[in-house]
């Protein structure tokens, strides 16, 4: 028998990639499955990237690249920080990584063991508490509230820093609520760290891109104040239909970009050189189809969050950003996993349990809207179907 490290008991999973696995095997089984479950967009990456990897195949770009990326990746990053976010950063303070999820990997190895503590949100992306539990620190769910549109309050978030806190990660917009966190509340937690200069910030800025009703991103990189101790992920992967190229960035304070590479080093060398001169063509070329599949998931913000308030017993409030629903389904009298195990089982859509974000969950699934409008009616009516059913 293999005797595995303790650790590994500990680490937990994401479950679209299993329910994803499930609605496979029912579409090769021949059941019409509607994959409302995993969060990708649904269109194709833009020509004008696709284009510069085959062309950086074809001038030879096939070697290992630097640990932190090449010059020119960094480069473009830190301008289009400057374009969204207003912010001056260093090329220097940013490693390009093989998606956004490493960077979440990396930070909480380099602040979780026994004896510390991570705040991070409930319901949030299942990967923070997993990893949290990895590391032997102790997860502490930040609670989010849909009275509240699902951001934090602030002033909660501060209540849960203890001395033993040395990082809070905060997703705005989030997964997988689509709940979007308020300026003056971003305001007010940064300002609320002034008293705790012993913890760090991991801000999961993934769907910065994807805001709705005019609705402007504040990033944790405006509070110059904080900026030795934030650590800010984005990437490729929602904003240029890029999940599977696996391309991200994070933006390092000073004294961490030196960690953070060495983890790479020791990880994975480097993001796949073709890979990154895509990346730079997507962050210079023309923004059309990023722009155009906003707009796209906008209209089916809409009907889908019409829709889902017609079903009965649930209730949805409209996300500011991302793309995901996350609706309250109490009344239905059914728990969020044995939700989403039927309707995949018995009536053919993929969706996934609100449980599978934590333990805050319970009571709401998530539905990915990254998906056809026609796809997203045809999946609502069965739900409608198979609630009415029962
Ligand atoms: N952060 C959040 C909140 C996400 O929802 C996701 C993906 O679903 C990621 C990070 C990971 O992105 P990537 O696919 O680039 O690793």
């Amino acid at each position: 028998m293999p005797q595995l490290v303790d650790a590994m008991a500990r680490l937990g999973t994401e479950s679209a990639f299993e329910v994803l696995a499930r609605a496979n095997k029912l579409a090769q089984e021949g059941k019409d499955i509607i994959n409302l479950g995993i969060g990708q967009p649904d269109f194709k990456t833009p020509d004008h990237i696709v284009e510069a990897a085959m062309r950086a195949m074809r001038d030879g770009h096939h070697g290992y690249t630097p640990a932190n990326g090449i010059q020119l990746l960094r480069e473009a990053v830190s301008v289009d920080i400057l374009k969204h976010r207003d912010c001056v950063i260093d090329p220097d303070h940013i490693v390009i990584m093989p998606g956004g999820k490493p960077t979440m990997f990396f930070a909480v190895l380099m602040f979780g063991q026994p004896g510390t503590e991570i705040i991070y949100p409930n319901p949030g992306f299942p990967i923070y508490e997993s990893v949290i539990k990895f590391t032997g620190a102790k997860p502490v769910p930040m609670p989010l509230h849909e009275e509240n549109g699902f951001s934090f309050s602030a002033d909660e978030v501060l209540g849960l820093i203890t001395p033993k806190t040395r990082l809070i990660i905060i997703n705005s917009p989030a997964n997988p609520t689509g709940g979007t966190v308020p300026k003056e509340e971003m305001d007010k937690l940064a300002a609320g760290l002034d008293e705790h200069p012993h913890v760090c910030v991991l801000s999961d800025e993934i769907y910065s891109r994807m805001l709705y009703d005019d609705r402007e991103h504040t990033s944790m990189l405006e509070y110059e104040h904080l900026r030795d101790r934030v650590i800010m992920l984005d990437g490729w992967s929602k904003t240029y239909a890029m999940t599977g190229w696996r391309l991200g960035y994070a933006v390092w304070p000073e004294d961490l970009v030196e960690h953070a590479t060495r983890l790479a080093i020791n990880c994975h060398s480097c993001v796949n050189a073709p890979t990154q001169y895509a990346g730079i063509a997507a962050l210079q070329g023309p923004q059309d189809d990023a722009y155009a599949m906003l707009e796209a998931f906008d209209e089916r913000r809409r009907v889908i969050v019409s829709e889902l308030n017609q079903v009965e017993g649930f209730r949805c409030i409209e996300p500011g950003g991302a793309f995901y629903a996350f609706p309250n389904i109490e009344g239905t009298g059914m728990s969020a996993k044995a939700l989403q195990d039927q309707l995949l089982e018995e009536a053919g859509v993929a969706i996934i349990a609100g449980t599978s974000f934590g333990a805050q969950g319970e009571g709401y699934v998530r539905f990915s809207y990254a998906n056809s409008t026609e796809n997203i009616r045809e999946a609502i009516r069965r739900v409608r179907e198979f609630l009415g059913n029962r």
